[in-house]
């Protein structure tokens, strides 16, 4: 590709509304063009990295014996009815009518719209096991579209969704999953740690997410230095030791549902929708829920809460208040025991009401996470447990961010069941599909790996990723022998099925190097007036010094 005919444009300024380095340079670089908040079109520079990334992505999973189709995104309301996820996703979800009045959505995440597809064509235990993946636009009203293409209302997506017969085909699908997952963030060249995560409000026996180490994540991450462990931070609040005690008189507000462990359960128990939840929710240290505060008045229910636990002088804090409690432990002594720690986010912009992580033996009190809300409230004070003691060897943990860029989760038969998706054994018998679901988000991958492989003048792409190989850079394309060079070189390269530019733009040498570095080529081969000498400069895009070759030797040295 010749440079001159590429519809780009670098940016020498920094676009204000771009607060982490991934989405200035994906602005600065012309990766990326805003069409709206949260949504962006990708231009031909960052299309070809997309496309890169997404082929990756499908060679691993084909490798893991996953079956590429396409669902649509524009889906109709009946199946997320089925599965009662119409109603839980609230604002989350894009939602359209036709002209004859009929709901759709424009599909967050695809369960429902791949369980019904399995209902309809397998049958059979001879069909299983199976894994169907996508790779897709997928839609999602965020509440704070931020930070570029890393958390945005479109994005791309790879969902692939597995069917087995028993628990034990799911642990082998899951495995088989978690493998290309490691496999393809590899390649990708991210650095990333697999983290225990909540299955929170979605139910199912397991879950693990994918974590790009990065200061300007938005997960909280807990690691143990001493065994290796790790998990987000609800995974934690939700799983520390000890005690069954029953749900505490002190507390009359709570509602005790002994028997409920789902959201959705309690939600039921108490006749009410989730979002009518309030955040706070009295779990046991098995993870089962005891007891959930209905939203009435939140503000009391937050009262009634620092009362049970002792402290109740807290009711509303400001960014100063919530400061001066940080750092210190608070002691919320009274009769319930362990010291809590509550960590603000110090960007906090405005008043935000105090939400209590406490620990106490035998309970634990973590967020909910109705979608509405999740974003503003998890952003402005996150909470973790008193002593923060691994679940695992006991020692201290440290904490750490991360972005999610995949989840793999074990569904179990929530959505089988829910849409009558059922196999018939060796003796004609009816049984739920046991599920599997797994996501990587692939426009966010994008951005990640421009978090991790970056410099002062702009990105560093991984080979495997980058959207030319080689960049050609003669100096001064008026001078017959340098351009001569440089297309013969171009040519060469060509022939060898190297992609390459040619940056054959009649610009100044600084200014091309400089738009070279930014958009992150590996590999520059420089031509300048050493030409005559039958001399060209090769630079690696992560090293500083180049290095002079013969004009012969250069394209060996590419291969
Ligand atoms: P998050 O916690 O960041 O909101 P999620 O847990 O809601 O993500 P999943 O439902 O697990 O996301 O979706 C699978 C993957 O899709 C995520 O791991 C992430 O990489 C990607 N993803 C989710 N939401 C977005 C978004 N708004 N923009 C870009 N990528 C996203
Ligand atoms: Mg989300
Ligand atoms: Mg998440
Ligand atoms: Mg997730």
């Amino acid at each position: 590709m010749r440079l001159s005919r590429l519809f780009f444009q670098t940016m020498r300024e920094t676009p204000s509304d771009a607060e982490v380095v991934s989405h200035q340079l994906m602005m600065r670089a012309g990766l990326i063009r805003k069409q709206a908040a949260g949504i962006y079109a990708y231009m031909p520079l960052g299309y070809r990295v997309l496309r890169k990334i997404e082929n990756i992505i499908r060679e691993e999973m084909d490798a893991a014996g996953a079956q590429e189709l396409l669902m649509p995104a524009l889906l109709p309301a009946e199946c997320y009815r089925e599965s009662g996820r119409w109603d839980v996703f609230g604002e989350e979800m894009f939602r359209l009518r036709d002209r004859n009045q009929r709901d759709f959505c424009l599909g967050p995440t695809h369960e429902e719209a791949f369980t019904a597809a399995v209902r309809d064509c397998a049958r059979s235990y001879r069909d299983l096991p199976l894994i169907l993946y996508q790779i897709q636009t997928k839609y999602r009203d965020e509440i704070r579209p931020r930070f570029g293409v890393m958390r945005s209302r479109e994005f791309l997506m790879k969902d692939a969704y597995s069917f087995d017969r028993d628990e034990n085909g799911l642990d082998a699908s899951y495995q088989a999953m978690s493998q290309a997952y490691r496999r393809i963030f590899k390649r990708l060249g991210l650095d990333c740690i697999i983290i225990d995560a909540d299955t929170g409000a979605m139910g199912g026996s397991g879950s693990q997410e994918f974590m790009v180490r990065s200061e300007v994540g938005e997960s909280e991450i807990i690691q143990c230095p001493s065994c290796g462990y790790a998990a987000s931070i609800e995974k934690v609040s939700c799983v520390a030791p000890s005690g069954t005690e029953a749900a505490d008189p002190l507390m009359p507000e709570a509602v005790a549902t002994p028997d409920a462990r789902t959201i959705r359960e309690v939600t039921a128990f108490l006749g009410c929708r989730e979002t009518d939840l309030a955040k706070t929710i009295l779990y046991k240290a098995d993870g089962t829920l005891v007891a959930a505060m209905v939203r009435g008045d939140r503000e009391i229910n937050e009262t009634k809460l620092m009362a049970y636990l002792g402290a109740g002088s807290l009711e509303m804090a400001d960014e100063e208040s919530v400061r001066s409690v940080t750092g210190a432990e608070i002691g919320f002594a009274g009769p319930v025991g362990l010291p809590v720690r509550i960590v603000a986010d110090l960007e906090l912009e405005h008043k935000a009401s105090l939400i209590v992580g406490a620990n106490r033996t035998g309970y634990h009190l973590r967020h909910v996470v109705p979608h509405r809300d999740f974003e503003a409230d998890f952003a402005d004070i996150r909470m973790i447990a008193g002593d923060d003691p691994c679940p695992c060897c006991g020692a201290e943990l440290a904490f750490g961010r991360g972005i999610e860029v995949g989840h793999i989760f074990k569904l179990g038969t929530k959505y089988s069941e829910a849409l009558g998706c059922s196999y018939l054994d060796e003796t004609g018998k009816a049984h739920p599909m046991v599920m599997g679901c797994y996501g990587i988000g692939v426009s966010r991958a994008m951005a990640a790996i421009i978090e991790q492989h970056h410099d002062e003048n702009g990105i560093l792409w991984p080979m495997s990723v980058a959207p030319w190989q080689v960049i050609i850079v003669p100096v001064n394309v008026l001078d017959e022998k340098q351009a001569q060079t440089a297309e013969y070189l171009y040519q060469e390269l060509k022939k060898h099925h190297v992609e390459v530019l040619l940056d054959d733009r009649n610009e100044r040498a600084g200014v091309k190097f400089k738009d070279a570095d930014l958009i992150g080529i590996p590999i520059r081969i420089n031509v300048g007036k050493k030409a005559l000498e039958g001399l060209v400069e090769f630079k690696l895009r992560h090293e500083d010094s180049a290095s002079a070759l013969p004009v012969e030797s250069a394209v060996g040295a590419v291969l």
